[in-house]
């Protein structure tokens, strides 16, 4: 059951809500079946309680197992997205020799452009600017007649 009520029932059970929120979760449980048998389960659960001999569980233990079980789900949710991220790294790295090898059999990387050339070059880039602007216009226009 996953509903947004939920974590309000024990409160509204042992009478810890507002007015407001109670009537809230009463309008709610009108409605919400999964939410009216919890509710009906806790209180099942409290007359049991009350009708033993034995002192009931210490109050608030109810809600301590909660957390605590939510807190185990929590756990698993971050082995598994630690399994996840470990999963998408493998073939990151798998799929990175593939590619790797795969281009090994292929043509290597074009050779670079003049004008590439003279852009890397911390000496020429920015000096000569127009210069630059040269080299990549003769490029763009490589193989076009005047
Ligand atoms: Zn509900």
């Amino acid at each position: 059951m996953s509903c947004e009520f939920q974590g309000k029932l024990n409160a509204y059970h042992d009478g810890e809500l507002g007015a407001g929120e109670s009537a809230g979760v009463e309008a709610h449980l009108l409605h919400c079946d999964d939410c009216a048998r919890e509710l009906a389960q806790l209180r099942k659960l409290s007359s049991l309680l009350a009708a033993v001999s034995e002192p009931a569980a210490p109050s608030g233990m109810l809600d301590r197992l909660h957390e605590r079980a939510g807190a185990v789900r929590q756990g698993a949710l971050v082995a598994f997205a630690r399994n996840l991220s470990a999963l998408a790294a493998s073939i990151i790295i798998i799929c990175s020799v593939v590619i790797i090898s795969d281009s090994r059999g292929q043509q290597s990387a074009p050779v670079p452009a003049e004008w590439e050339l003279a852009a890397a070059m911390p000496q020429s880039a920015g000096e000569d600017i127009d210069a630059l602007a040269e080299l990549i216009m003769r490029d763009l226009f490589r193989g076009e007649k005047p």
